[in-house]
């Protein structure tokens, strides 16, 4: 490792993080998870400690990732998404790039993207509690990601007070290490079963993030130790253990040994990650070559888009930049790295490294520096929203500050939708569940009062039969981008989207027609619902002069003889359980209307339930479930797509839809 330029030199912290960048063999991204209280603040306080962000007497009380969410709530500073750490190890000097996640995983998509940045985890799990409900999300999430997960096995001082015998500590050790282990046997793919962790390799580390002592299977055995002599030192004295068996050392260790470097990394990640069969070469190597970063992260910053995102091969410098997916060329500016609550402007991030600029666009997108095939999935991508709110503030002059405050979070989180109905006058927010919409109204109900309606489905009239309109030198085609024999089965994100081509039009005209197309294609023939999978085509011979009214009447025409059916979305359930309380969780989903596809045993007595549900039958599911399985159970809804509804529904749902519409 190249250490020799930093020893015996005082080097500012900015320019050792500058230095270690350029090897990408010698970089960790990594980030901490846990469920909540488990410990995840203040065990990164050591590692903050170790990066001398913080001074070493206030780990494990500075909770100094906190401080910065005050912070931001006072806007002072933008909040970092992660922060470089320069890491003196026994290994020699590495770069930690410590990536922060949201506190709750609301599966909208902010947990998974934030996981993106990573290669590696550390799961905090406290040892008293043992692997809870959040442990399990976390996990499944980082293991859907390709993150390789480390066990830290946390407040062992308290599993110490309790006075149990060496016998009892070593139990409960293996208890959760097996728990783990378990769930990565389910949630992961076969290939995933290698990291499984062994607290023989140092995989698993037992320690208390307060007291700042943690310990090694292998510095047990080299010790000739066992658990006995952990609690007797620590009743003789916890300092002694401290010095003994100190944190500070040996986390960052295990983090270098353990984890892999992106070059290792994206060699196995990126055939998942990436949209498209080709994956650039450079890319999968992390080496100099095409460009290629992935947006994180979107913050509003001064009338700017701040973004924290990941360079995943050649250099970023600022300049221009193509988004994959829409084409558009966009500049970026203010390349930067992050340095905790600080961000210092560079030159230029190489390829592995996690960096700031401002960047007109979304989270979760993808640019280049020239055009290739495919883009970075989308974890949680809900094209058009599923569920919806009216919202209103109680004060209706705050009505503005309202509209801009949500179509910021629009930025930030892709999976929002914000428009303000022409019926009612009223703003509607989207999003992917009750729950995600309930997070995005949190923080404005602090200082904006509002007023906001039950969830209501967001129901789409799909294009079934199409038609063609042809008038002299124009014409003008509509079809069903779904398959009609497809239409029993669920329609799927590809042929939900329209999409609109007109040909032999100025430039202007065209942006007019389409604007023109694409509102009334927000209200079906049927129920006055959004029409989806529509193709539609407008022609016209160059030469020849037609007027904007002429079009858009034979699209009228076209629109008017084409048929819809009534669809509903549609999630995807995918549940864990024990067989203790299957017959309950079945009878659930089925009197929701739901439908069970699999259940499967694939390790143990833990089951998997997989199957749909209608997103109209599944508001408080969720909550209901939990209950009825005494909290035994780890539910995930996610979109699926749009079912037609049924025949005996129809009639019930539009009348629904009418009376809803009249009522927002
Ligand atoms: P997070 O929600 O996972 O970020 O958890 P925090 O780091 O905020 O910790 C939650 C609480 O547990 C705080 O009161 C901490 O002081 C306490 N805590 C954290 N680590 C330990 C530990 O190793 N031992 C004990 N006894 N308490 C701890």
């Amino acid at each position: 490792m190249g250490k020799n330029w930093y020893e015996g030199k005082k080097i500012k912290y900015a320019e050792k993080v500058k230095r270690l960048m350029s090897d990408p063999k010698e970089i960790r991204n990594v980030g901490l998870l846990a469920h909540i209280d488990h410990g995840k603040t203040t065990l990164s306080d050591h590692l903050l400690a170790s990066g001398g962000v913080i001074a070493d007497q206030f780990a494990g009380s500075a909770l100094y990732l906190d401080y910065l969410e005050e912070e931001q709530k006072r806007n002072i500073t933008i909040k970092t998404s992660a922060i470089s750490l320069p890491i003196e190890s026994v290994d020699g000097l590495y770069l930690l790039n410590l990536v922060d996640t949201p506190g709750h995983v609301d599966f909208s998509g902010k947990t998974s993207r934030a996981l993106r940045l990573m290669d590696g985890c550390i799961i905090v799990v406290d040892s008293v509690e043992g692997v809870m409900a959040q442990t399990r999300s976390v996990l499944r999430l980082a293991l859907e990601e390709w993150v390789r997960p480390l066990l830290f096995v946390n407040k062992v001082d308290r599993l110490l007070k309790l006075a149990l015998s060496g016998g009892s500590i070593q139990q409960r050790f293996e208890e959760i290490i097996t728990d783990f282990n378990h769930l990565i046997e389910i949630f992961g793919a076969s290939k995933q079963e290698e990291w499984k962790v062994d607290p023989l390799d140092q995989q698993v580390l037992f320690g208390s993030a307060l007291e700042g002592w943690a310990f090694s299977l292998p510095q047990l055995l080299n010790k000739e130790m066992k658990f006995k002599d952990i609690r007797d030192l620590y009743e003789d004295s916890p300092q002694h253990l401290r010095e003994t068996f100190p944190l500070r050392g040996l986390l960052p260790e295990t983090i270098y040994r353990n984890l892999p470097s992106p070059v290792n990394a994206q060699g196995y990640r990126l055939p998942k990650l990436w949209q498209d069969k080709t994956v650039p070469p450079e890319t999968r190597a992390c080496k100099e070559g095409l460009t290629l970063l992935y947006v994180s992260k979107t913050t509003p910053k001064a009338g700017r888009i701040f973004i924290t995102g990941r360079v995943f091969s050649g250099t970023l410098r600022k300049g221009e930049l193509y988004n994959l997916r829409s084409g558009e060329k966009k500049r970026v500016e203010g390349v930067s790295m992050l340095l905790g609550d600080k961000r210092e402007v560079v030159r230029e991030i190489m390829p592995g490294n996690i960096f700031g600029a401002f960047l007109e666009t979304k989270s979760g997108e993808t640019f280049a520096n020239r055009k290739v095939p495919g883009y970075f999935r989308f974890p949680f991508y809900t094209p058009v929203p599923v569920i919806y709110q009216a919202i209103e503030p109680l004060e209706t002059h705050k009505f503005n500050t309202l509209l801009i405050r949500l179509k910021q979070k629009t930025i930030e989180d892709p999976n929002l939708s914000v428009r303000v109905s022409e019926e009612s006058g009223k703003i509607l927010l989207g999003g992917v569940g009750e729950l995600h919409l309930e997070l995005a109204l949190k923080d404005i109900n602090d200082d904006i009062k509002l007023y906001v309606s039950e969830p209501k489905v967001a129901y789409r009239e799909l294009l079934e039969v199409g038609t063609v309109v042809r008038k002299r030198n124009l014409l003008v085609r509509i079809k069903a981008a779904a398959l009609n024999e497809h239409t029993s089965k669920i329609i799927r994100n590809k042929r939900i989207e329209n999409h609109i081509h007109i040909e032999g039009f100025s430039e202007d005209k065209r942006v007019q027609l389409h604007e023109s197309i694409q509102k009334n294609l927000m209200s079906g023939p049927i129920a006055g619902v959004p029409i989806i999978g529509a193709y539609i085509l407008i022609r016209k011979q160059e030469s020849k002069q037609i007027s904007l009214n002429t079009c858009l009447n034979a699209f009228f025409d076209a629109l008017a003889s084409s048929q819809t059916g009534l669809y509903e979305p549609v999630y995807k359930l995918n549940a864990f359980t024990d067989t203790e309380n299957l017959g309950v969780v079945q009878m659930e989903i089925r009197r929701r209307g739901g439908t069970i596809e699999t259940i499967q045993t694939r390790a143990g007595e833990l089951l998997r339930i997989e199957g749909s549900v209608p997103v109209r039958q599944s508001i408080g599911l969720a909550s209901e479930i939990r209950a009825l399985a005494h909290g035994s159970i780890d539910l995930q809804l996610k979109f699926q797509g749009y079912k037609q509804v049924s025949e005996e529904e129809r009639r019930k749902i539009i009348e629904e839809i009418s009376s809803k519409i009249s009522s927002i």
